[in-house]
């Protein structure tokens, strides 16, 4: 009898197998809207010039690959800690954020739910209805109990307010609490600066623990104004996590670069922190890599080079925006009664389309165009040549 007799097999991942369809799909005019990557006008990942330019400099250099710190390069960890929390503000200039170099954003949720478990065994997770499935999977696997407070409400095409703040303010104190710090993946809904003040305010009260995932940190409104909701928080007085990914945002999905950043009472707990955060990394995988690292502390420390980074950024972002303005344009050409104008209303990579799953499954069967069961597109693989064929094949399901 083997070993392995008893093991099942483990489900496919929904989004990763909605690839394998696409890549299988013989029709020529197919466009893939299911993936959470940034395409640029002509269907290209892009290899942004800034990136390009960092790397020139570091392969001139000819650096050694020695095992980084723990915690990674300290000038990275630096560069982070400025850009998310303000190289001007009081936390960072106090020295009482504890930053660690992770294994992109999925690394740094992880290592922060690691360290929460062990924090705090007995709390629970709440999560967004819905949120980007790999939160309940982290969660789950750190040894938490996993449950979700509303976000989406369908009906009134928006977020379901008032029952968050409800769910929120019922949960018991230690709670940890997953947000969305910009460009909420996958409905596209943020809140509103007033939300998240009475969302801070809840969480103060109740004492529950904030936890920001910060995956499209200038995909919304821009770099500093995607900030508002790490702002808020810090203005709070109260501890909480940041997660964040270079990803999208650098466009170096493969080289795995994120961070998580703790922020404390004081420099003296941020040590403290800090210590501990080191532990959860040197026993799951010792110490992050080079490259990516290196990449992103080039440009975020280089002033022509983040100058550059903030411009293709702009630029990605300002493409995404013109995409949600001329599906909605294109669907209305086409004949389409129904009123898709929400579509600019939501911000970063995706939309909540509205369309339903009989929808979706014929998108996919009749015209090649791939996008989640949810109704979830991505709005960063439309493209000025794939999207009358996008928009005509809509119109045919809706009609
Ligand atoms: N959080 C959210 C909300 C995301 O959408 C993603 C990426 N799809 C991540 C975290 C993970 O980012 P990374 O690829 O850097 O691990």
């Amino acid at each position: 009898m083997s070993l392995f007799n008893a093991v099942e097999m483990a489900p496919r991942d929904p989004i990763l197998g909605l690839t394998e369809q696409y890549n299988a799909d013989t029709n020529p005019k197919k466009v893939n809207l299911g993936v959470g990557v940034y395409y640029d006008d002509n269907g290209k990942l892009p290899l942004l010039e800034c990136v390009q330019k960092a790397e020139e400099k570091m392969m001139a250099a000819h650096a050694a690959r020695g095992y980084l710190p723990i915690d990674g390069i300290a000038a990275y960890d630096a560069a982070v800690k400025s850009l998310v929390f303000g190289a001007e503000s009081e936390p960072v200039k106090s020295g009482r954020v504890a930053t660690v170099q992770c294994i992109g954003g999925t690394g740094g949720l992880k290592v922060g739910a690691d360290f929460l478990k062990k924090l705090n065994p007995a709390a629970k997770v709440l999560i967004s209805d819905p949120s980007w499935e790999n939160h309940r999977g982290i969660f789950t696997n750190a040894g938490f109990t996993v449950e979700t407070y509303p976000y989406y409400d369908a009906e009134k095409r928006g977020i379901h307010f008032d029952g968050m703040l409800t769910a929120l303010d019922r949960a018991p104190a230690g709670t940890v609490v997953v947000l969305h710090a910009c460009c909420h993946n996958p409905t596209g809904y943020d809140l509103t600066e007033q939300q998240w003040d009475q969302v801070v305010a809840v969480v103060k009260a109740r004492k529950l623990v904030a936890f920001l995932d910060m995956a499209y940190q200038g995909f919304g409104q821009g770099i500093a104004e995607d900030g508002m909701a790490v702002r808020k928080f810090m203005a709070s007085g109260e501890d909480f996590f940041v997660s964040t990914s270079f990803s999208k945002s650098l466009s170096l999905y493969g080289e795995r670069v994120g961070a998580l950043s703790v922020l404390c009472q004081d420099k003296e707990e941020a040590t403290r922190v800090l210590s501990q955060l080191k532990i959860v990394i040197r026993t799951n995988y010792s110490n992050p890599p080079t490259h990516g690292g290196q990449i992103a502390a080039t440009i975020l420390n280089t002033p022509e080079l983040r100058a550059l980074w903030e411009q293709e950024l702009g630029a990605m972002r300002v493409r995404i925006k013109e995409m949600r303005g001329a599906i909605v344009e294109k669907l209305k050409a086409a004949g389409v009664k129904r009123d898709f104008s929400f579509i600019t209303q939501q911000v970063g990579m995706f939309s909540y389309s509205g369309l339903t799953k009989d929808q979706m499954v014929r998108l996919r069967d009749e015209f090649g165009v791939y996008g989640i069961d949810s109704g979830r597109i991505c709005v960063a693989a439309l493209n000025s040549k794939n999207i009358d064929y996008v928009a005509a094949s809509i119109a045919k399901v809706v009609q």
